[in-house]
Order: C-alpha cells, then sequence, then structure tokens
C-alpha cells in the first residue's frame, strides 16, 4: 500500500486559500517530499506531517513556486533537529542544485550544519534517469518540456514485493512533449499539470508558456495507459471552474478524472 497526500495543487499563484503544488509520497517508513514551495513548512503542518519524517526531498525544477521553500525547510532541521535526525537525502539535476544554493546562500548564508550534510544524489537533466532509493522502490527521472532557465523533471516511482506493485508519475510543469507517455506507462496515478483549459482558451490548445491543457493531459493519460489522472497547477483564472477543465480530460480519456483539493490523501492498496 502506498499513499499520496496533496500537500498543495496551485499554480506559481494559486487559487484564493491555495498553495504551490507539493506532494508527499509514503511508501513504508520512507517519505518522499516532491516539490518545495514557499509554504511547504505550513503545508505539512496542515497535514499533520512533521519535517522530521521526510526521508528524501525530489526537486522538479528551480522556478521559485517549487523550489523557494528549501531555504525555510533546511532552516527548520538546522533549529529543530536533535543530533539524531537522518537529514533527508535531496534528489535533484545539477542546474537545479546550483539554484537551491544560490537560494541557501542568500536566504541565511553558510550554516555548517545540518542543511549542508544532507546527502544528494545528482539527477541527468538531459536524458533518463534512475534511482534505486529502496531495494524495492525505483525512481525514474524524466526530462520534460517546460523552460530553458528552469529545465524541468518528471518523475517516475515504482514498487514492488513488500510495497505492492504500484506505478505512480507524476509531470511537475511542462508543456507537451513525448516523454510523457513514457514517463506515465501502465501508471496507476499520473499526476499531470494542467495549467490551462483549451474549452475555455481555445487558443492555449498546444499549450503555452511551457505549460499544457487539460486536454493535453488527457491524451497524455490516454497514450499512457495509465488508469487514474490528477489534475493539478491549474490556473487561478479558472476558479470555480475546475470541472470544466475535468470534463475537457475526460473527452480524451476513460479512466478516472479529478482535481484534487489541498490536502487530499489518496491511498493506493495492493492488488
Ligand atoms: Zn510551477
Ligand atoms: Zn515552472
Amino acid at each position: 500500500m502506498i499513499e499520496i497526500i496533496f500537500l498543495g495543487v496551485g499554480a506559481a499563484i494559486p487559487m484564493r486559500n491555495s498553495t504551490n503544488t507539493a506532494y508527499l509520497i509514503c511508501i513504508g517508513n520512507e517519505r518522499i517530499l516532491i516539490d518545495c514551495g514557499p509554504a511547504i513548512l505550513q503545508q505539512l503542518d496542515a497535514v499533520g506531517v512533521s519535517p522530521a519524517e521526510i526521508t528524501h526531498i525530489f526537486f522538479t525544477h528551480r522556478h521559485g513556486d517549487h523550489a523557494l521553500g528549501y531555504p525555510m525547510l533546511m532552516l527548520w532541521y538546522e533549529i529543530s533537529a536533535d543530533a539524531q535526525l537522518q537529514v533527508p537525502t535531496l534528489i535533484a539535476s545539477a542546474q537545479t542544485f546550483d539554484a537551491l544554493d544560490t537560494l541557501m546562500g542568500v536566504s541565511y548564508g553558510p550554516m555548517d550544519g545540518v542543511a549542508e550534510s544532507a546527502p544528494r544524489i545528482i539527477v541527468p537533466q538531459e536524458r533518463i534517469g534512475q534511482t534505486q532509493i529502496h531495494p524495492n522502490i525505483m525512481l525514474t527521472t524524466v526530462p520534460m518540456a517546460h523552460s530553458d532557465f528552469a529545465p524541468s523533471l518528471g518523475l517516475r516511482i515504482e514498487t514492488r514485493h513488500q510495497f505492492g506493485n504500484h506505478i505512480i508519475a507524476f509531470t511537475g510543469d511542462t508543456g507537451p512533449n513525448d516523454h510523457i507517455a513514457l514517463l506515465a506507462r501502465d501508471a496507476e496515478l499520473l499526476v499531470h499539470e494542467a495549467a490551462y483549459s483549451a474549452t475555455l482558451n481555445p487558443e492555449y490548445a498546444a499549450g503555452i508558456y511551457g505549460h499544457s491543457t487539460a486536454q493535453i493531459a488527457g491524451r497524455n493519460a490516454k497514450a499512457a495507459g495509465a488508469k487514474r489522472l490528477a489534475l493539478v497547477h491549474i490556473d487561478a483564472m479558472y476558479e470555480g471552474q475546475e470541472r470544466v477543465l475535468i470534463e475537457e480530460a475526460q473527452r480524451e480519456f476513460d479512466g478516472h478524472v479529478f482535481a484534487p483539493v489541498p490536502g487530499l490523501s489518496l491511498t493506493l492498496d495492493d492488488k
């Protein structure tokens, strides 16, 4: 059994009462945090999770809505951590790590403490990478098509044996690209960004600003053979119209489509 907690689901400037996209994946004793926007400490607190429980943090890319909380989270470890605490392993591309180090440097300067001791796994930005974080948990990182300034990676998580056979996939921020079907091949759950709506803004149908529409998300879910599709990172201008985006994706994809609310916990049971 694995659990996915949607800590936040919003775009860079989120809807009222919402925050930026971040997810916590719970697999056995492993707690994988995906992205670290400016509200990360409050997002974790809202679902009753302490940063002490996090074992890994994966950063999709350097944009502020995905990375600005990094210095604050590291500050938490610096101030709150006891000597026994294992600081989480950080996983990102070299480009993203450069930005994270700059953020830390301008926020609190060198701390020479627990934050600096966090183990790092540097994954490739230009090609597919694989990282085994546990004998039965494989992470696959896949280049997406988002921004030259902030190159982005999607994440595929596969589990087996004692955790059950599960595949879940997260696009992070991305425009349409051929890698998504591979990223989400046979996924039980595809969490796909749908910043825009091709129904409400037909001029954005091909994707725009390195982002996708709900229609594109639906097509990718179908091409990948995914079972469920979560639409996230929906632009704030669509507040109250999430149903339109869900129906837009449903016209392309027969599986279950939903727009998670912040704090939603989804459990995938073993088959
Ligand atoms: Zn974003
Ligand atoms: Zn972005």
